[in-house]
Parts: C-alpha cells; structure tokens; sequence
C-alpha cells in the first residue's frame, strides 16, 4: 500500500513519514500544494493524507482538482482545530475522513487502515484467505494460526493482493504500489518477492496468470 502525504509542516512531514513506514506503507511526501496535487494526479496512490492549510495551492482546490479530474483515492484531510466549516467543506470537496489538529498518530493510522479497507471492500482489520490471515493493525500474517516472518517489501506486496484478493494484479500495478518515488525500481523483483511469499506461507495462494500479473484465491473459491 501507498500514500501520499501532503504537509507544509516539516516536522508534521517527518512525523507522518516516518509513522506510515513503520506501519509497512510505502510513503511519498509534499510540501506544497502544487507538488502534492502534481504526484496525485501521476502516481498510484491507496490513500491520501492532506493538510488544507497549504502553500502555492489550498489543499481544498487539490483535492477538487482531483476529484473532477476522476482521481478517487480515499482521501484524509488535516483540519485546523476546532474548524467545522473546514470539517464542512473538505467532506463537500470529496475527502472520505477528517482529523484535527494536534492528533494522535494512532488515530490517523487506525482511520487510515479503516479507509484503505472500505475500499477494497473489507469490513474488519483481519483479512482471512484459505488459512492465512493478515492483520492490518499490527502487520502480521499467519498461517493455521502459525506466524509468518515476512521483509517489510513482502508484506507490502502480500497486503496489496490481499486487499484486492480476487482480482489479476499486474506486475507493474504491484511496483507502483509497493514503492514510494524515490525507490530504484525494478519489476522483475517483483517475480523474486511473489517466489519468496509463496514458500514462506507454504500455500498456495498466489496463483501467475501468465501474462498478465498475479491473482490471489482462497482456495475454496479457485
Ligand atoms: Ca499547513
């Protein structure tokens, strides 16, 4: 999973980074609004966290401009405190969530994690699929109720199929959305990691669509 942060704040940017890399997401960030509604309408995005006091251009009018361009990633804006005409007009220009400010990193993870999952249509931060279960909240993955150990770049492309079990997932889909910008890309890894996952769950659960990318079944549905 991928999102982009949108912060003029450095500290706030730093903070945000940091937490959602440790939460196993892959981060991009901006410090304008222009720079931020630039990536948006270029890059693959699961989620966006956006501040609407912004430099350059008003985070309202970036996530307008997205919206009516037909970008509908969730969106997740950074209100002033206490403002409910900002709480107000974020919702009517397309955001999904609100937080005010000063809050809890935990919470805008949590609502993170439950916007992530509305759209991809999962109702609880527990993702079964055969015998394998993915934890949202703490990242982990288990097998029969066995712990998986999984890199940081396993999870993230595990979780991406996880999330859009069911569906053919190419491999150039898969890379967008496991690294952030500034990572040296490379889509073959991507056969490397998918080899990895399979003999680490012991399952067989991601099947190769030849040609096309990768599916990820339960096996009572295959
Ligand atoms: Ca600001």
């Amino acid at each position: 999973m991928r999102i982009l942060v949108v912060e003029d704040e450095p500290t706030l940017q730093r903070q945000l980074k940091s937490a959602l890399e440790a939460a196993g997401y892959a981060v991009d960030a901006a410090g304008d609004g222009e720079d931020g509604h630039f990536l948006g309408s270029t890059e693959s995005y699961d989620a966006v966290v956006l501040d609407l006091g912004l430099p350059k251009m008003d985070g309202l009018k970036v996530l307008e401009s997205w919206r009516r361009e037909g970008h509908a990633m969730p969106v997740l804006v950074l209100t002033a405190r206490d403002s409910w005409s900002d709480k107000v007009a974020g919702l009517d220009a397309g955001a999904d969530d609100y937080l005010a400010k000063p809050f809890q990193i935990e919470e805008l993870l949590a609502r993170l994690r439950a916007l992530i999952r509305r759209t991809s249509g999962h109702a609880t931060s527990e993702i079964e699929v055969g015998p394998m279960l993915l934890d949202t909240r703490s990242s982990r993955v288990t097998v029969n109720g066995e712990p998986v150990r999984l890199t940081a770049q396993e999870y993230k492309l595990l979780a991406y199929l996880v999330h859009h079990k069911g569906k053919v997932i190419s491999r150039t889909e898969l890379t967008e959305h496991i690294y952030d910008q500034d990572f040296d890309r490379d889509s073959n890894t991507i056969e490397v990691f998918v080899t990895r996952i399979r003999k680490k769950l012991g399952v067989d659960l991601i099947r190769t669509v030849r040609g096309l990318g990768y599916c990820l079944e339960d096996p009572g549905t295959a």
